[in-house]
């Protein structure tokens, strides 16, 4: 059985090793010109059930070696003294198993142990379902035949544009806009992490301890008209809307024009019914992303491909029918995640100077109690405990005998 997965970040690398483990030929098509890897990018979630994925798949440790390791974050806002949070004892609460993590080196980690053939700096230009199979033409001007095609190609999916149909019309805004890229790290912060909240604004600055230098990030609301493509005309955007901020954003924008790793974008979902159409279906952030940073996007995507994977090797030949269980069993954690994700959202970009005046000496009182009680209070982190409350089905006989070399 052939498989093709666009895109190599998290969702397809994942998919696919587990589809080779089920006797599968999975290949995937990424558009960079080579595999995502290192330092650049945000850091990403992998909550109780995500990580109990990549331990199923031996790399758990990996990931913990490689996390981010920040330790402590100083609550701001205007008017206040910061109060400083012990990150690790909040993320020890709010789920059972939690690891932060570049995507970047997450993506490294998966590739590593790559178990398809990849073709890079390519993409599907156009694809044809006739029931049996698909046909495929790639950009390059490669033609091939598979069994299935997955869209694993993120939140612009390439996929569901060719099959579901315009992005404008499955995606839901959330009212808000995200931007991130690195920069050195002039305020000496290690392992720490700076986050200063104002009405309808979040600005956090936090080490990356293996480059030394700081990742920038701001999340605001806002209604805004940009082309997603042009980098120029988002940079001067952000100059334009924290131009006046103050606190310690003239330093952050001094570094903005050199930052070559720059991502913008506005915090928005996807809103399919289905994804899934006869041969064809979509994983991850590509089918349902609960949006960018607010609604545990990666973790999703973990789990979503690994059960993908088990209810294709399931249903054996009947692969279409494979696609429907899959969209059946995760649909609710997919609901839970577009659900949680604008809660999240209004709670990490307060929408009122009450909440704004509420955060810092929230996190005073919480950082005052004794572990326990910090731990029960973070346990109620909503997107923490969906995956913490999510099982995940055990598809072990399923597996073929195999090599333990990776596919070069
Ligand atoms: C700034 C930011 C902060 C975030 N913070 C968090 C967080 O704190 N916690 C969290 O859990 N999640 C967070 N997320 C979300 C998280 O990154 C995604 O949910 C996760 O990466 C989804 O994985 P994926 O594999 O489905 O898609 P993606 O990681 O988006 O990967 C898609 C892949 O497809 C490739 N691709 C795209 N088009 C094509 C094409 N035409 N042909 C071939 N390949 C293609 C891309 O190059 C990419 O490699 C954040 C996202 C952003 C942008």
């Amino acid at each position: 059985m052939k498989v093709l997965i666009s895109g190599a970040s998290v969702a397809g690398p994942v998919l696919a090793y587990w589809l080779h483990r089920y006797g599968f030929e999975p290949t995937v098509v990424e558009r960079t010109p080579a595999a995502r890897h290192g330092l650049g990018g945000h850091a990403v979630d992998l909550y109780s059930a995500a990580a109990e994925v990549t331990r199923r798949m031996g790399c758990w440790d990996t990931i913990v070696a490689a996390r981010t390791q920040l330790d402590t974050m100083n609550v701001e806002r205007f008017g206040s003294r910061p109060v400083e949070v012990d990150l690790r004892r909040m993320y020890a609460g709010i789920s059972s198993r939690h690891v932060e993590i570049l995507r970047g080196e997450l993506t490294r980690i998966l590739y590593d142990d790559r178990r398809a053939e990849y073709l890079f700096g390519d993409s599907i230009a156009n694809l044809h379902d006739d029931g049996d199979g698909v046909d495929v033409t790639f950009e390059s001007g490669l033609e091939r035949r598979f069994d299935l095609v997955i869209g694993a190609d993120g939140l612009h999916s390439n996929v569901r544009r060719l099959v579901f149909g315009p992005e404008e019309e499955l995606q839901r805004p959330l009212g808000g806009y995200l931007a991130v890229y690195s920069m050195p790290d002039v305020f000496g912060l290690g392992n720490h992490t700076l986050a200063h909240f104002s009405v309808g604004t979040l600005v956090g600055v936090y080490g990356v301890h293996q480059t030394g230098q700081v990742r920038a990030g701001f999340l605001f609301r806002g209604e805004l008209t940009y082309d997603y493509r042009d980098k120029a005309q988002q940079k001067a955007l952000l100059v334009r809307e924290f131009r006046n901020y103050g606190w310690k954003v003239p330093e952050l924008l001094e570094h903005l024009e050199a930052a070559d790793d720059f991502y913008f974008d506005s915090i928005a979902q996807i809103t399919l019914d289905s994804w899934v159409s006869g041969r064809v279906g979509l994983v991850g952030d590509a089918g349902y992303s609960p949006g960018p940073a607010v609604g545990g996007g990666t973790s999703l995507a973990v789990v979503a491909a690994y059960i993908l994977a088990g209810e294709l090797a399931a249903a054996r030949s009947d692969l279409p029918s494979g696609l429907r269980n899959y969209e059946r069993i995760i649909r609710p954690l997919v609901d839970s995640s577009r659900w949680l994700s604008p809660k999240v959202m209004s709670t990490v970009i307060p929408s009122s100077a009450l909440m704004v005046r509420l955060m810092p000496g929230a996190a005073a009182m919480l950082a005052k109690l004794p572990t326990s009680l910090q731990r029960l209070i973070w346990s109620q982190n909503a997107v923490g405990k969906v995956f913490s409350s999510t099982a995940l089905p055990d598809y072990s006989d399923l597996l073929q005998p195999e090599s333990s070399q990776p596919v070069p």
